[in-house]
């Protein structure tokens, strides 16, 4: 399949902000897609190059880009640097240098999709010594054969900087369409393998009701209801219902089979091999082929360690056995999901937690959550506080009887934590700052999600943020930065932070409608992305309960 006919989808896709135009843009480009190219197709359309859960990381920066381009067009770095500055855009500039290219290419065939992923695929393989030069190597070859417009759009997707407004919503959409399934069972077929070319192809040959979990491939993970107190939390949950301690780490999926352990965060990261203690405490204590979940917090003595700690951990690349020896983890174990070829999403959760305690032998870096049963207020609220007074984030409340289900937040499981409600919301622009913090991005933009999965405005931020984490911020979002325009850049929305606030209030100022008053950056949220920020309804239940 030529390239070309994904740049003219590009192109149409920038032209048009409505959505359903979009849904019939992919929707067409799909049908036209021979089978064994729709995983790849799709992933070009939302702009990633791999599904993150598969580890492989492209690693080129813009610098050697460039240094590619310069390569194949023969136009000097420091021009094409140049003209980055001026286009305020990567992709620009590249097109720029292959439209003024001084070399011809002689040979150069049409570029190809198919081509386009066996030189991602290469690249991703080169590690350690030589390998930006072999990178380099194979990333001229595809530039070679580029178009001006070809070009800008390659670069965006290597440098993963694309933006063509297609989310997964518009994906999910397009696949219901086409082969006329409800988008509720796309959903939730996608909840469970993540990957769009099987969901794809089950919609198309029927099969979509028959997807299952496999060990290995990371599920979606059912996620937590907010309520205020133990009795709203029994009317969600019922009575009776478990109580659990709800430990304030980061959530591990953990899948096992026989002696192979991989490690996923809740974001679908592959986390492995930055927890060596734990992966191999579940190859010691859990026995049979498992998917399993729980919270891993790290701890100092007897004490658990503030979430900024162990959350440096989760990005580790060197040192782990170090780091790993300086700040110890447990993994608390709260749910089970797969065991031995047999999916449990469909196990009420009380047996779910039996299994679990069945084939789970504890040690100090693997125990199982904290549990009671009860139907009482009285106890639940002696619980509560004696999972606040152990340093606990607060207590979860569960549904004995409910299946798993992954990916969504349907009030099978509700958390109650006592502080004002913080919210999770990503950064999509920022301002460079002045004076002394010239060098560092200083104001930013955070947006929550509307209904669609859009990321709209709610606010800016810019104080209560200590020197360190202005720092840690600018270094984190350098990466992110689509373009500049004088002091101003628009980031991908990529770095998700908790914010806190005095309150919420009603705005014209924001495209969400609300805008929040003295909002602070409390903490980065690695273990985060933009699909687990919070949204607009969410933010209006706060204003309303708020009065
Ligand atoms: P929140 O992060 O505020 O949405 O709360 C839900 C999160 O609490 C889950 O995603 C887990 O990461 C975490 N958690 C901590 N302890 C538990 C537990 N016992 N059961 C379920 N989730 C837990």
């Amino acid at each position: 399949m030529k390239f070309r006919k994904i740049v003219n989808v590009y192109e149409m896709l920038e032209k048009t902000p409505a959505r359903l135009e979009k849904t019939d843009i992919v929707a067409n480009l799909l049908k036209e897609t021979p089978e064994k190219l729709v995983s790849i197709v799709i992933r070009l359309l939302l702009g990633e190059t791999f599904p993150k859960w598969m580890d492989k990381k492209i690693g080129i920066g813009t610098q050697l880009l460039i240094k590619s381009i310069s390569k194949v067009t023969g136009i000097k770095e420091k021009e094409i640097n140049e003209w980055v500055r001026e286009e305020g855009d990567v992709g620009k500039a590249v097109g720029r240098a292959v439209r003024n290219k001084k070399q011809v290419s002689f040979f150069a065939e049409e570029l190809s999709v198919e081509e386009i992923y066996d030189t991602l695929n290469r690249i991703v393989e080169f590690e350690g010594i030589r390998s930006q030069e072999k990178k380099l190597t194979y990333l001229s070859k595809l530039f070679v054969s580029a178009d001006e417009k070809e070009a800008i759009y390659l670069s965006r997707i290597i440098l993963e900087k694309m933006r063509t407004g297609v989310g997964e919503g518009i994906i999910r959409d397009a696949i219901a369409k086409i082969y006329s399934v409800p988008s509720e069972k796309i959903d939730r077929a996608y909840s469970l393998v993540n990957d769009w070319g099987a969901v794809a192809k089950a919609a198309k040959n029927g099969t979509i009701d028959s997807l299952q979990i496999e060990p290995f491939r990371p599920i979606r993970v059912m996620l937590a209801q907010k309520v205020r107190n133990i009795e709203e939390g029994f009317s969600v949950v019922g009575k009776p219902c478990a109580m659990e301690y709800k430990y304030d780490g980061f959530r591990m999926q953990v899948h096992k089979v026989g002696e192979d352990v991989r490690i996923f965060t809740r974001r679908l990261d592959n986390v492995t091999e930055q927890f060596p203690f734990v992966r191999d405490s579940v190859r010691r204590n859990i026995e049979g082929d498992c998917i399993v979940e729980g919270e891993t917090v790290g701890i100092r003595g007897d004490k658990y360690l503030p979430f900024q700690q162990i959350s440096r951990r989760i990005k580790r690349k060197y040192n782990i056995e170090e780091m790993a020896r300086k700040i110890p983890v447990i993994l608390h174990l709260f749910d089970i999901v797969y065991l031995n070829g047999r999916s449990l999403l469909d196990t009420p959760f009380q047996k779910r937690r039996e299994i679990l305690e069945r084939i789970v032998k504890e040690d100090e870096k693997l125990v199982l959550a904290k549990q009671i049963v009860t139907d009482s207020v009285e106890e639940g609220n002696i619980f509560y506080k004696e999972a606040l007074n152990r340093g606990n984030e607060g207590i979860m409340m569960k549904n004995l009887n409910a299946p798993y289900q992954p990916g969504s937040r349907v009030g099978y499981m509700i958390k109650l934590k006592p502080i004002l409600e913080t919210l999770d919301l990503v950064i999509i622009g920022a301002e460079w700052g002045e004076g002394r913090r010239a060098h560092w991005l200083a104001t930013f933009l955070l947006a929550c999600k509307d209904e669609e999965g859009n990321f709209v405005p709610i606010g800016k931020v810019g104080t209560g943020i200590t020197d360190e984490m202005f720092q840690e911020l600018t270094d984190l979002l350098k990466d992110n930065i689509i373009y500049q325009k004088g002091k101003e850049v628009v980031l991908k929305p990529e770095l998700v932070v908790e914010v806190g606030y005095e309150e919420i209030q009603r705005s014209p100022k924001y495209e969400s409608g609300f805008a929040l008053r003295f909002p602070r950056v409390l903490r980065i949220r690695e273990d985060r992305g933009p699909d687990d920020i919070d949204t607009i309804d969410r933010i209006y239940e706060i204003y309303e309960s708020r009065g």
